[in-house]
């Protein structure tokens, strides 16, 4: 009975991604400049998983009845490919089934701290469960603040972390954000993990002692609600905005499009897109939320960075490829928090680069890490975090090996701490 009961969820949990029956994920190897632009404007329904560039290899999801086109097109054009699976959703299967297997094997401690189990990628309703435990625990360093409103009405939650209610103005403000794009779960643990380390397990106070931090671990809400949601989809990166375009076939807005710095010129005006970059400026309420918590602290955000994935890199504008003023002081400022990570990273996983975001990758607008530089924070990044690179498990892109989770939050914790530090070093200067 407990085998059939057993069989019966696994196969209700697996049914969630029939949709992605047949999906193909290609990794193309494009020599030429042409052939980079050809890639790189794929748009709907091509996901381009990861930009290409001359020297690192593109990947792009692509759904079954395009995946022969596709492949003709590739040869017609001489461009090497690689078709690193030919039905993602066995591998998304394989998540499942990794989070499973770990779930059986979990032992449960009793403590009378708030604690995060490493073992899979909470839910939104668990966050924000964590997120109120910690509150209610540590009144007196942290204050639990709803930023409004996601489209669909759920809370955006975020944490202040001071020991001066954030009214000793000498201090810089340090904002990290995950999860503005709702698939990239490996970022949630960066933010738990700096939560953990800042309040509940405290190893080096002057982290504590020194700044004042803002952590808004899901910036999507809606979005990453339905990447876990039965009837929803792992892959969904954009909010869940309807009605922009009525009857439309496709909803939801690329949030890290939608900022309102040089909107537009990088992103797509096409719904379907995964690049769709909304109405107008602001016009999702997510944005807003993320506007508002920047503009509240002008001045004193000294470090914003923006965590994303995959590949392994440290991002700063403008997105439009042209260098802010302090370019150097960025610049150097990734080079300490790459270095950081690179020294506690697994072996298969390449060390970090660091670069302006269109030159190391595309162009973009509306991002939330121009924005950052656009009020006035000196020091914006994206991170890009790495995927599991793993022996044994082919485990892609934004699909999560649960083995990685907890090392995935501490080396990210490394380089969010280097840069913090590196702000106090510096910011004489800029
Ligand atoms: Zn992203």
């Amino acid at each position: 009975m407990r085998w059939l009961i057993c069989t019966l969820l696994l196969s209700y949990a697996f049914a969630k991604h029939e949709e992605y029956d047949g999906h193909a994920l290609f990794s193309v190897k494009v020599q030429k400049a042409e052939h980079v632009d050809y890639f790189n404007t794929l748009d709907y329904p091509f996901d381009i998983w990861q930009y290409a560039t001359l020297t690192r290899n593109g990947m792009v999801l692509v759904p079954k009845d395009y995946v022969q086109l596709f492949q003709n097109d590739l040869n017609s054009k001489g461009i090497e490919f690689v078709i690193e699976t030919e039905n993602i959703k066995n591998e998304l299967e394989l998540e499942d089934q990794l989070f499973a297997e770990k779930a059986r094997s979990k032992s449960v401690r009793s403590v009378d701290r708030p604690t995060i189990t490493w073992d899979r990628i909470y839910n939104l309703t668990e966050v924000n469960d964590y997120l109120q435990k910690v509150a209610e625990a540590y009144p007196d360093v942290v204050t639990l603040v709803n930023a409004g409103k996601s489209v669909e009405g759920r809370d955006i939650n975020y944490l202040k972390i001071s020991t001066s209610n954030f009214q000793d103005t000498s201090k810089p403000i340090i904002f990290i954000e995950t999860l503005l794009h709702a698939r990239e779960w490996v970022t949630l643990p960066a933010s738990l993990h700096a939560i953990d380390k800042l309040v509940v397990n405290v190893t080096e106070q002057d982290l504590i002692d020194n700044y004042d931090w803002i952590i808004l671990p899901v910036a999507n809400p809606d979005g990453y609600e339905f990447t876990h949601a039965a009837d929803g989809n792992r892959f969904w990166r954009k909010n869940r905005r309807t009605g922009v375009f009525p009857g439309d076939v496709c909803l939801g807005v690329d949030l890290n499009r939608n900022f309102d710095i040089d909107f537009g010129q990088h992103s797509s005006n096409l719904a379907c897109s995964e690049t769709y970059h909304g109405p107008s400026a602001f016009s999702e309420p997510e944005t807003r939320a993320i506007r508002n918590i920047l503009n509240e602290h002008d001045g004193r955000i000294e470090l914003f960075i923006d965590i994303h994935s995959f590949g392994n890199l440290i991002l700063y504008g403008w997105g439009t490829g042209q260098l802010p003023s302090n370019v150097f002081a960025i610049h150097a400022g990734g080079l300490r928090m790459a270095e950081a990570i690179d020294a506690v990273k697994m072996d298969y996983n390449n060390n970090y680069r660091v670069g302006n975001a269109a030159l190391v990758l595309y162009p973009a607008s509306g991002s939330a890490m121009d924005y950052g530089l656009a009020a006035n924070v000196p020091l914006s990044y994206v991170y890009e975090l790495p995927a599991y690179r793993g022996a044994g498990q082919t485990i892609f892109g934004f699909l999560v090996h649960p083995d990685f989770i907890e090392q995935a939050g501490m080396e990210t914790w490394e380089g969010i701490k280097a840069g913090a530090r590196f702000v106090t070093n510096v910011r004489s200067r800029y």
